[in-house]
């Protein structure tokens, strides 16, 4: 039938045939078999599983392509709507967004509103050792050019949502928990959505965008690795003591206990992820302000232990290396107060999924993958995913190949397989080899910074990658 609704929907969209291949397939899908259920299932075309921030983007960057105009989609979110910015509190709950992120949100429109609201942009990133001297700079030259964008998940939301009330064919219901999902693997003949309350729904693509307990995965069937990292991620948005002129600069300091960043909000707001130990964390959440924010100082500032043969291993590399950077380490701004009821901690964890696709099915997002924050990376790889599945399927469809061809959904799995799993082994390498103070890691870990800080091109290659 796809195949049928393709070249129809095509024909449709070059305007020989004046037909909505969505009626058709409606009416199609809607003749279930008697022993499927009682009642027939409302049919879509595409159904999003999941309307955070990557199933949303989805929604509009599908809803948004020419291509695409012929079918109806469906977001369908659990929670009862989404947090509206607040305009007078910055969100605990923010994101550093790549230059790949910030092309996306200016495809789907959101950009001028994200602009309009609340977001950052950083010049400069200082990422040093606690337990060396050795450290790594990112900027442009003459900090011309952004790195990143510091914006709040509730804005990004917000400004991605404001976009499809405008897309005619995406439709989003909240309040929609699916309790379970039925694939073509189990024998019916088109993905099948159960909602908790009773209704049930067809499509021809089910996209799990349903975060990392994922239900479209597990219905899959497919194999999934997780790995808890024992570590919560405490954030808190910060109050930089008075004297910065510019603060345009993310910091990330590595403690043998897991790093800690803070991420420009304003010129003297930071937002706060320390990653850290479940019973540190627990501490942390329950320290008065005060303390709090002495901890924070200490974090950026504490001198821990050295082992003297690595501290003279790194002198001389330093000294080798100094005359191509003449960097030394600046310090991270002061802390002055932590913004009141700003502090919560989540935990951290790893996971990936042995395969994107299916028939009649496809994951993006926390879904697919879950990396520690520690780089920052975590939902721009789902916004990657949001790109790439968009211009395959708009591709597919153009082609007359639908929206649930096999061999495209697999091409879809080969080009995001290429980019996340590099990422997710770097990342997972470095929390690994940075969560320790053992001194020949730390030493290999300095020598390897040191030098790669010494090495422009390759620190533009890696700044480029993370960024792209
Ligand atoms: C402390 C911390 C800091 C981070 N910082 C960064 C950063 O700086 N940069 C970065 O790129 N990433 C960062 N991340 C990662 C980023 O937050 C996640 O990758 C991102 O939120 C994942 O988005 P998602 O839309 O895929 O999943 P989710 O945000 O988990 O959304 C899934 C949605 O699906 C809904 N849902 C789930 N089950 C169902 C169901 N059965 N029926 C209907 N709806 C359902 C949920 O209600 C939810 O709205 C950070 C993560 C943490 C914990």
């Amino acid at each position: 039938m796809c195949s049928i609704l393709g070249s129809l929907s095509r024909k449709a969209l070059l305007g020989t045939i004046p037909l909505r291949c969505t009626i058709l397939a409606q009416r199609l899908a809607s003749s279930a078999t008697p022993d499927e259920c009682s009642q027939p299932a409302e049919f879509y075309d595409i159904i999003i599983a999941g309307g955070g921030m990557v199933g949303t983007t989805l929604a509009c960057s599908l809803g948004k392509n020419l291509r695409l105009a012929d079918r109806r989609i469906l977001v369908l979110e659990a929670a009862s709507g989404f947090k509206q910015p607040s305009m007078d509190t910055y969100s605990n709950r923010v994101s550093a967004i790549s230059k790949g992120t910030h092309r996306l949100m200016k495809t789907v429109g959101a950009w001028p509103q994200i602009e309009a609201t609340r977001v950052k942009p950083v010049l400069k990133m200082q990422v040093w050792d606690a337990c060396s001297d050795a450290l790594i700079t990112f900027n442009y030259d003459d900090m011309a050019e952004n790195i990143a964008w510091i914006v709040e998940n509730d804005v990004l939301l917000a400004s991605v949502y404001r976009q499809l009330e405008q897309v005619k064919n995406v439709e989003i219901r909240y309040s929609s928990k699916i309790e379970g999902c039925k694939l073509i693997r189990d024998g019916v003949d088109m993905s099948t959505v159960q909602l908790s309350n009773g209704d049930r729904l067809k499509c021809e693509l089910l996209v799990g965008a349903d975060g990392y307990n994922s239900l479209v995965r597990r219905s899959m069937g497919v194999d999934n690795f997780t790995l808890a990292y024992n570590q919560m991620g405490v954030v808190a948005t910060l109050k930089l003591a008075e004297g910065i002129s510019n603060n345009v600069t993310a910091w990330q300091r590595f403690l043998p206990t897991g790093p800690i960043a803070l991420l420009p909000l304003s010129d003297d707001l930071s937002s706060m992820v320390w990653s850290t130990s479940v019973s540190e964390a627990k501490r942390l959440l329950q320290l008065d302000g005060i303390s709090f924010v002495a901890a924070v100082n200490e974090a950026f500032n504490k001198r821990y232990p050295r082992n003297n043969l690595l501290d003279d291993i790194m002198k001389n590399v330093h000294s080798l290396v100094s005359s191509t950077t003449g960097q030394r380490l600046e310090s991270a701004p002061v802390v002055e107060a932590v913004i009141e009821k700003s502090r919560a901690a989540f935990p951290l964890g790893l996971g990936h999924t042995s395969t994107y696709a299916g028939q009649g099915v496809c994951l993006i997002g926390d879904a697919a993958h879950r990396v520690h924050p520690l780089a920052g990376q975590g939902v721009n790889l789902g916004f990657g995913d949001v790109q790439c599945l968009t211009d395959i399927l708009a591709e597919s469809n153009y082609a007359g190949l639908g929206v649930n061809n096999l061999a495209q959904l697999l091409k879809y799995e080969r080009q995001r397989l290429k980019h996340n799993v590099p990422v997710l082994l770097t990342t997972h390498g470095l929390q690994r080899l940075y969560t320790t103070d053992f001194p020949p890691l730390v030493g290999l870990r300095s020598v390897g910074l040191t030098i790669t800080n010494a090495l422009p091109p390759v620190k533009k290659f890696l700044m480029n990658y993370a960024m792209s």
